[in-house]
């Protein structure tokens, strides 16, 4: 995908924008009354050591098990304000439903599919998709004979479903539903788990309505992997106030085996529109007509040095995101 469209760039723009403005300018950190101190959301250890700071935002990493973690947080009133803030979503949702971003991303779920199908016994599995957004996964998946049902909270998103698709979406969280034990073969979290304040009891919540045996997808991202090495507190996906946590495969690992989970596939994807960003600003397109060939010849050399360094980078296991498929032990 080529992430530098000018939807992203706005979207990124604002969402920082938009943090920047809940600072305190006489101590450059986040006002007191929108935030509050957290434990740490895998062990509940207090003590914790300061990562990177960005937008006056602070990621800590756990002195006990290393998690990474936002600290302090967002309170709950925060969190509505800054997510019904529709001068920033508006622009991801824009971007969601752009033509060519759903065919970048029909392949990217197709892929998805095909692997959680091989996994899945059942011939027409129950689905729920946890943060489903426009419905794009969720259009697909029934398509390619899933019984699928979404979880959004975002009222745009919900809206447009119901006016525009033959979904079933429940503008609710998970830990309001009340599924039955063992009710879906498969759970799918797709960007949803760095956005969770408490990661874990998620987890346990998808387990428990997933059946034995049932599949867990989901994509996270990954702080340990080249960019955020070379990027450090500029590397995009510390994102606050949206990000809550972030991972790395052997936390991720031992997050899902303390939940009920064993990996049965783990992949990396390097983001060479993170680096990008930093290093070849001039790639990004220009939304005026009379640049409609200058474009072409920038998308052309974007795709040819993405697709380069994705190959590069795949083989060293350093991706900005992780895609897992773990199943219910
Ligand atoms: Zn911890």
């Amino acid at each position: 995908m080529y992430a530098s469209e000018p939807l992203w760039q706005e979207f990124y723009k604002r969402l920082s924008d938009q943090a920047r403005r809940l600072i305190d300018p006489t101590t450059g950190r986040v006002r007191e009354h929108y935030v509050q101190s957290v434990k740490c959301p895998f062990c509940a250890s207090e003590r914790f050591t300061v990562r990177v700071v960005r937008d006056g935002f602070q990621y800590v990493t756990c002195n006990e098990c290393s998690f990474a973690y936002l600290n302090p947080q967002l309170t709950q009133q925060a969190i509505e304000e800054v997510y019904n803030d529709e001068d920033v979503r508006r622009f991801f949702f824009q971007e969601l439903l752009l033509p060519h971003v759903e065919r970048d991303q029909r392949s990217e779920f197709e892929d998805r599919l095909r692997t959680l199908k091989q996994l899945v016994p059942s011939t027409s599995p129950r689905l729920l998709d946890v943060g489903c957004a426009a419905g794009n996964f969720l259009q697909i998946a029934h398509r390619a004979g899933f019984h699928g049902e979404g979880l959004e909270l975002n009222e745009m998103y919900v809206e447009y479903i119901r006016q525009n698709r033959s979904l079933t979406v429940h503008q609710r969280l998970l830990e309001e539903m009340q599924y039955p034990e063992a009710t879906f073969d498969v759970v799918t979290l797709w960007d949803i788990l760095e956005h969770l304040p408490q990661p874990v009891q998620t987890l346990q919540r998808v387990a428990h309505v997933l059946k034995p045996g049932g599949v867990l997808g989901l994509t996270t991202i990954n702080h340990a992997c080249l960019n955020e090495r070379l990027l450090k507190d500029r590397w995009r996906y510390y994102m606050p106030p949206d990000h809550l946590c972030s991972f790395t495969p052997s936390l991720l690992t031992r997050m899902l085996q303390q939940t009920g989970f064993h990996i049965v596939k783990m992949q990396h994807h390097y983001m060479f529109e993170v680096l990008a960003d930093h290093w070849f600003p001039f790639l990004k397109l220009d939304n005026r007509p009379t640049n409609a060939l200058s474009n072409k010849v920038k998308k052309l050399i974007y795709s040819s040095l993405a697709l380069f360094t994705q190959k590069l980078f795949g083989i060293l296991k350093s991706g900005d995101l992780l895609t897992v498929y773990a199943r219910k032990t």
